[in-house]
């Protein structure tokens, strides 16, 4: 997985045991986000492409298992808890919950390291040798999209279903993110599928498109038109290598 960083959310709210990790991580190249709380917990799940979540569990407002149970009702996203409470309930619960591992405080940063690289290569033989070439994998705004497997998912890992026309119009619009396109351009892209497509058939994909990855299909901020040409994506874009 050579060029690929992981992104580390680490949501802990004392902050001399927040830089001890967030530091450490980040010397061994790991991308750190950190969060106070569960708000800024969810906030940084919405805008960034997480690895892993390192949870502490005694937090001000919801506290950790309250976190890691509502994570666990939409996401499979790897979590490590590290609690200063020496109660071996909790270390249950957390794993009951759903927790991948389990650390005492103080943590023993060493350890704590071993054991995330540990669960994100876990991981990264879980979702499959098609991702090694790295080539077919484009990241934007916290969604990927994974042209080798054919798959879109969103930021917290949840796959979204698209048809194969709407696949291959998104891939296109991303790889060309920044430029207008006309509807022509965009059939071109289309390949297979433009036998059976017009101009008009492009609008209807566009809009399908939006409905599935905008947030306000509305007002959209990914594809948007360009009034008598066609369109372009503004997807954030950082293709993964
Ligand atoms: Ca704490």
């Amino acid at each position: 997985m050579m060029g690929l960083r992981k992104t580390i959310l680490i949501v802990e709210d004392e902050p001399t045991s927040m830089e001890a990790m967030a530091a450490y991580f980040e010397i061994e190249n790991y991308r750190v986000i950190c969060a106070t709380d569960g708000e800024e917990m969810s906030r940084a799940l919405d805008r960034h492409l997480v690895n892993l979540i390192i949870l502490d569990l005694r937090l001000p407002g919801k506290d950790g298992l309250t976190l890691l149970r509502e994570l666990r009702s939409k996401s499979d996203l790897p979590v490590i808890v590290v609690s200063s409470r020496s109660d071996e309930i909790d270390h249950i619960v957390a794993l009951e919950i759903g927790a991948d591992d389990y650390l005492d405080k103080p943590v023993n940063l060493r350890e704590l390291l071993v054991r995330a690289h540990n669960i994100l290569r876990r991981c990264a033989g879980q979702r499959s040798a098609m991702h090694e070439n790295g080539t077919a994998r484009i990241e934007f705004d916290g969604w990927e999209l994974d042209a080798d497997a054919r798959s879109l998912t969103d930021h917290r890992g949840a796959d979204i279903h698209l048809t194969g026309a709407e696949f291959d119009l998104l891939h296109h619009l991303l790889r060309r993110a920044g430029s207008v396109l006309s509807r022509e351009q965009l059939l071109e892209g289309l390949g297979e599928h433009s036998w059976s497509l017009n101009d008009r058939t492009i609008d209807v994909l566009v809009r399908r498109l939006r409905s599935k990855i905008e947030c306000d299909p509305k007002r959209p901020r990914m594809i948007q038109t360009v009034r008598g040409i066609g369109y372009v994506c503004r997807a954030g874009q950082k293709r993964s290598a």
